[in-house]
C-alpha cells in the first residue's frame, strides 16, 4: 500500500529556543555547549555552521574557527518544555505519530488524501500551526517512508518543505551523497567511497549481493535506504517503549534507608539500559506496594535525561515526599516513560569533556566487566539485583521476539499487495 509519511524536524532547535527568549542572539553566530576550553558543542546556528563548526565538535576548535560566535550554556529543562510543546500540536492533529527525538517527530497520515485532504497541504498547515503557536522553525519531509522524509528535511532545512511524490524517491536520492543516508556512518563512509561511491546513485546500480560483499551484513540496510525502501512502521507514542523494573521483599518492610538503596540500584540498571539504547526518559514512575496489596504509582516529567544522577534525584523526591515509612511495604518499582532517541546529548552541556563522557565511561567498565563492579551490593540486596536483571532480560528477549514477528507479518502483507 502507498504510506504517506511525514518527518518534521525543528531547525537548530537550541538554538532557535535560546533566540525566542533572547532575540539579541538572532542573525548571529551561537554556539549551544560548554564555553571552557574543554567543553564540547552540543548545537549551533547556521551562521556558526558557516564557519565550519559541528556539534560534538571541542567548543575550542569552534572558538578558532569562529572568534565571533556567542557561546550559551544549555538549558535541558526549557528545550523539553518547548518539546513537549510542539509533540502536543502533532498529538491533537494527528492519527498516529512518534516522538524520534527531542525535535524530530514522524506522522503516519496514509489515506488523508482519500478522505480529508492533500497529503502535502494537510503537512503544511500542520507546519505553520507549530511555527505560529511555538515561535519555532521547523522543516518537514512528505514521502512514502521514513527514510526519504528524513533525507527530504534535511535537504530543505531550514525552514524548508520536502516533497518526494510516490513513485519518485530513487530519483530524488541518486543525485545525493551518500553520506546522507541516515545510519550510514564515517567509517561506512570512507570505506565506500576509497572505492570511489560517492554518490547514491551508485549504489543504486549496485546489486544487494555486491554491496554486501563490501559491508557485510550492513549492506543490506544501505541498500534499501539507497533505494528508497522503508517498511518500518511509525512507533505510535502510546506503543513506544517505557523500560521498568520492581522488587517484592522477602519481608514486609518500612525501612526507608534499605528502600533507598534499592532506588539507587534500580535507577542504575535501568540508566545503563537506557544510554545502551541511546535513548532519554522525560518521565519516571515510583510505584508503592502495601502489604494489604494496594499499589500506588507516583509519576513525574522531568527534563529529557539520561544521567542517573538527574533521575535518580526526581525518584528519591518521590520516595521521600510519598512514603514516610508509616505502612508496611511488600514491593517498589521504578519506571522511565516518554523514551526518545540521543542521550549523547545529555551531557553535552557539562563544561568538560571528560564530565560529559562520565557515563560512557563508567558504562563501558560495566559492560566489560559486569554492573557489580560499579555499584557494590551485598546479601539480599545482591541476589534481588540479579533476579532483577534476570528477569528483564528475559522480558527483552521476548518483545524482541514479538517484535520480530510482527515485523515479519506485516513485511509479508505489503510484498503481498
Ligand atoms: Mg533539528
Amino acid at each position: 500500500m502507498e504510506r504517506s509519511i511525514i518527518h518534521m524536524d525543528l531547525d537548530s532547535f537550541f538554538v532557535s529556543v535560546e533566540r525566542k527568549l533572547d532575540s539579541s542572539l538572532l542573525g548571529k553566530p551561537v554556539i549551544i555547549g560548554g564555553s571552557s576550553d574543554r567543553g564540547v558543542v552540543a548545537s549551533c546556528s547556521y551562521e556558526a555552521r558557516q564557519f565550519g563548526v559541528h556539534s560534538a565538535m571541542p567548543s575550542a576548535r569552534a572558538r578558532q574557527l569562529c572568534p565571533q560566535a556567542i557561546f550559551v550554556k544549555g538549558d535541558m529543562a526549557m528545550y523539553s518544555k518547548y518539546s513537549r510543546e510542539v509533540t502536543e500540536i502533532i498529538k491533537a492533529e494527528s492519527p498516529e505519530y512518534e516522538k524520534a527525538s527531542i525535535d524530530e517527530h514522524y506522522i503516519d497520515i496514509t489515506g488523508m488524501d482519500k478522505y480529508v485532504k492533500h497529503s502535502l497541504l494537510w503537512t503544511k498547515e500542520l507546519r505553520d500551526k507549530i511555527v505560529t503557536e511555538t515561535g519555532l522553525p521547523i522543516s518537514f519531509g512528505l514521502s512514502c517512508n521514513k527514510t526519504v522524509s528524513k533525507i527530504a528535511t534535511g535537504q530543505f532545512k531550514p525552514n524548508g518543505e520536502g516533497y518526494v511524490p510516490y513513485g519518485t524517491e530513487k530519483e530524488f536520492l541518486a543525485p545525493l551523497s551518500i553520506s546522507k543516508i541516515p545510519g550510514l556512518g564515517k567509517k561506512t563512509y570512507a570505506l565506500l567511497s576509497s572505492k570511489g561511491i560517492e554518490k547514491i546513485e551508485t549504489l543504486q546500480k549496485m546489486s544487494l549481493q555486491a554491496l554486501q560483499n563490501i559491508l557485510g551484513e550492513h549492506g543490506s540496510s544501505i541498500w534499501k535506504k539507497a533505494n528508497g525502501i522503508n517498511f518500518s512502521p511509525i512507533e505510535q507514542h502510546w506503543e513506544q517503549t517505557s523500560m521498568s523494573t520492581e522488587t517484592t521483599f522477602e519481608k514486609d518492610s518500612t525501612d526507608r534507608a534499605m528502600m533507598e538503596r534499592i532506588l539507587i540500584g534500580m535507577v542504575d540498571e535501568l540508566g545503563y539500559d537506557l544510554r545502551k539504547m541511546e535513548k532519554m526518559t522525560g518521565c519516571v514512575t515510583l510505584k508503592l506496594k502495601y502489604s494489604n496489596f494496594e499499589s500506588h504509582t507516583y509519576q513525574a516529567s522531568i527534563p529529557y535525561t539520561a544521567s542517573d544522577h538527574a533521575i535518580l534525584e526526581k525518584v528519591k523526591e518521590l520516595f521521600y515526599k510519598n512514603y514516610k515509612g508509616d505502612v508496611w511495604i511488600r514491593l517498589i518499582g521504578v519506571r522511565f516513560s516518554n523514551l526518545i532517541s540521543g542521550c549523547q546529548q545529555t551531557n553535552l552541556f557539562e563544561d568538560t569533556e571528560e564530565k560529559a563522557n562520565l557515563y560512557t565511561a563508567l558504562d563501558k567498565i560495566r559492560s566489560r566487566f559486569g554492573s557489580d563492579l560499579i555499584m557494590p551490593a551485598c546479601g539480599q540486596l545482591r541476589t534481588e539485583r540479579l533476579a532483577r536483571l534476570e528477569k528483564r532480560q528475559q522480558e527483552k528477549l521476548e518483545a524482541a521476539e514479538k517484535r520480530k514477528a510482527e515485523a515479519l507479518k506485516s513485511g509479508d502483507s505489503i510484498h503481498k499487495k
